[in-house]
């Protein structure tokens, strides 16, 4: 568990599109793209990154394999986290050294990364898509959204957008 003694002590900001900042440490890769990270037990918590408004309900914590285990109170998917995070969800198992690589193997390695996270953000939006098109002919009928219906709608349009950074990415 020493791995973990070195994770960043304060989010540097989630960039998405910056591709060279994942660690080798699965932890610590999300651990960069969280909010409000707090030891807690033999892992952390920290806010989860796909919208909700209840706070520090994401737990993460190293698995005996090295991976990244995630686990939301407020019930998200790991798809769900992994969008909101807008990582690769093969980076939270991740531990092949790409300086020990061959150019084609890491081209290949990149790829099917890539086209695993692409299906995983192609699978997502359907339902968000369907939410956005609930809550428009819900308005159009004049029903106004709730509270609840609100924060799920908020929650959509960051999961669509973030599929569309995953989807463009380069
Ligand atoms: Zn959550």
């Amino acid at each position: 568990m020493n791995r973990n003694d070195n994770a960043p002590a304060a989010n540097q900001g989630a960039n998405h599109n910056n591709q060279r900042n994942y660690s080798l440490n699965p932890v610590n890769t999300v651990l960069e793209r969280v909010e409000n990270i707090r030891v807690s037990g033999n892992g952390y918590r920290a806010n989860c990154p796909t919208g909700h408004r209840s706070r520090s309900t994401l737990m993460i914590s190293e698995g005996d394999d090295g991976r990244a285990l995630l686990w939301c109170h407020a019930g998200c998917t790991l798809d769900e986290i992994v969008i909101g995070l807008g990582l690769l969800k093969q980076y939270l198992f991740a531990r092949q050294d790409p300086v020990n690589m061959t150019p084609q193997q890491r081209r290949e390695y990149r790829d099917k990364v890539r086209q695993s996270a692409w299906k995983t953000a192609l699978e997502l939006l359907p339902l968000e898509i369907l939410i956005v098109q609930i809550a428009s002919v819900n308005l159009l009928r004049g029903k106004p959204l709730n509270e609840a219906d609100h924060l799920r709608l908020e929650r959509a349009a960051k999961l669509i957008t973030n599929a569309k950074v995953v989807l463009c990415e380069r």
